[in-house]
């Protein structure tokens, strides 16, 4: 995947045990991958909610013991963010807190609602003043401004005049709450530690807390914990579910379930589907390191074919400054070929998705500089050629590279001996649920919730 198309936010959420503070952070660090820019901790003791925000990684705003130590409390929420919507500065750094009458609520949110100018335009207009860019803080004033006297009421009030994706964590002084959007855009699913109850964007934070997976929290559930234990409600009817597909495909780490399902057996799928429709002549297949690992593995598997590693990734750039006319040095610095794996052979490269493109040419040049022969390359899902308006950072439609170019001249483009997609009929084939339950309106345009007219018009246009 093309750097410049980020992840965007994981979620964590524990209720009744005291480590609640050190447990969200060891959450957060499983779900690093989901955002990278900021993240912050919110703990509720019953009296009072005390919360910890900063910029970078969690290991990085969390570096001092002290910090958790003054976070006391049975109940906790966690973020990790990526700017989808807003800038990322540290005011739009998460959980969000907010005063609401007679209490305080803490929030934590992944995904993107698309009524947001509706909202913002009618709130400002009766008075309110919004201290972040986000549509997160619009929940946040939803909530406030309802009549119902119940905090899980005015909640319901709330989501209920929201569209579009969400999965949300929030906690009052003494309460969790977690809650899904109606269609189930990102996944958010619920674990046990003992008798403390967990949510999380991913399976993969429940582990690293040696927590139990239950189950999913459903499409339009929102759920309440307390000291009585957790209660359950439906937001609204789900018409159609719309489960990201993307999530499968890149942006979950393999060792998850989400959507009811594991990451790693769905992403060998697509792999296998990919060598049945795409077969190649060739010596070896390698991936792009990480996140086409499995799709290879499921690759090789199916074509018979010896699986190599012949790229390698370091994990240890961090933020390094590098200018946009420097593109080379900044894949130079993240991939390395292994000559001596690729010298002389004809070679398959899985990768997951093409946005732009500008990696993977750099990428096919410095596997054709370490000797490869030829090169074939294979992208286990099809063309993207539409943007995303729940949650994902996909660019304008005119710099996606498929909504200009026909698969024959990204060939070109990316100079090399072949180049196939994975069909869309052949990848929600080996999807896990129905296809109709899924989102795949960055390949076919299809969105399952209406856009804002302008803010659609503008990011389609541009
Ligand atoms: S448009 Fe694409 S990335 Fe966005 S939710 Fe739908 S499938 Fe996922």
């Amino acid at each position: 995947m093309d750097p410049h198309v980020k992840h965007y936010c994981g979620i964590f959420g524990i209720y009744g045990t005291p480590e609640s503070a050190t447990l969200t952070t060891l959450g957060l660090h499983a779900l690093q991958h989901r955002g990278e820019e900021s993240c912050g901790v919110a703990t509720g003791d019953g009296k009072k909610i005390r919360v910890h925000t900063g910029m970078g990684h969690v290991s990085d705003v969390f570096i001092d013991p002290a910090i958790l130590e003054q976070m006391p409390g049975h109940l906790a929420i966690g973020h990790n963010r990526y700017s989808t919507t807003g800038s990322d500065n540290i005011k739009n750094a998460q959980p969000f807190v907010a005063e609401c009458r007679d209490t305080h609520l803490a929030i934590s949110h992944n995904g993107n609602l698309t009524n947001t100018r509706e909202l913002r335009t009618s709130m400002q207009a009766s008075g309110a003043i919004f201290q972040t860019t986000t549509d997160s803080e619009l929940i946040l004033h939803l909530i406030a401004r309802s009549s119902q006297e119940e905090m899980v009421d005015r909640i319901s009030d709330a989501l209920r005049q929201v569209q579009g994706a969400y999965s949300l964590v929030l906690c009052t002084e003494d309460k969790l709450f977690a809650a899904r959007d109606p269609y189930g855009f990102r996944p958010l699913c619920l674990g046990q530690l003992g008798d403390a109850w967990v949510v999380t964007s991913e399976s993969c934070a429940l582990d690293i807390i040696a927590a139990r997976y239950i189950r999913d929290i459903e499409p339009g559930e929102l759920v309440v914990i307390n000291a009585n234990g957790l209660r359950t409600y439906m937001l609204c009817e789900s018409q159609r579910h719309a489960f990201c597909i993307f999530e499968y495909i890149y942006f979950s780490r393999p060792d998850s379930i989400i959507f009811g399902d594991n990451v790693d057996k769905t992403r060998r799928r697509l792999g296998r589907q990919l060598a049945i429709e795409h077969p190649t002549n060739a010596d070896i297949v390698i991936s792009v390191p990480d996140s086409s690992n499995t799709a290879a593995l499921g690759y090789a598997n199916e074509a018979n074919l010896k699986l190599e590693i012949g790229l390698i990734r370091n994990h240890y750039v961090g933020r390094t400054f590098i200018s946009p006319r420097q593109r080379d040095a900044k894949v130079r610095l993240k991939y390395n070929p292994v000559r001596g794996v690729l010298k002389g052979k004809r070679v398959v490269v899985i990768e997951d998705s093409i946005v732009r493109g500008t990696t993977l040419r750099h990428l096919v040049r410095m596997i054709r500089e370490a000797g490869a022969t030829q090169i074939h390359i294979r992208i286990s899902c099809p063309p993207i050629v539409a943007p995303c308006f729940y949650g994902i950072d996909f660019q304008t439609e005119n710099e996606l590279i498929a909504n200009k170019k026909t698969v024959e001249k990204i060939r070109e483009h990316l100079g090399v001996d072949s180049l196939g997609y994975l069909s869309l009929e052949g990848m929600l084939r080996v999807a896990p649920n129905a296809a109709n339950q899924y989102c795949t309106a960055c390949f076919n345009k299809e969105y399952p919730i209406q856009i804002e007219t302008e803010v659609g018009k503008l990011m389609l246009e541009k």
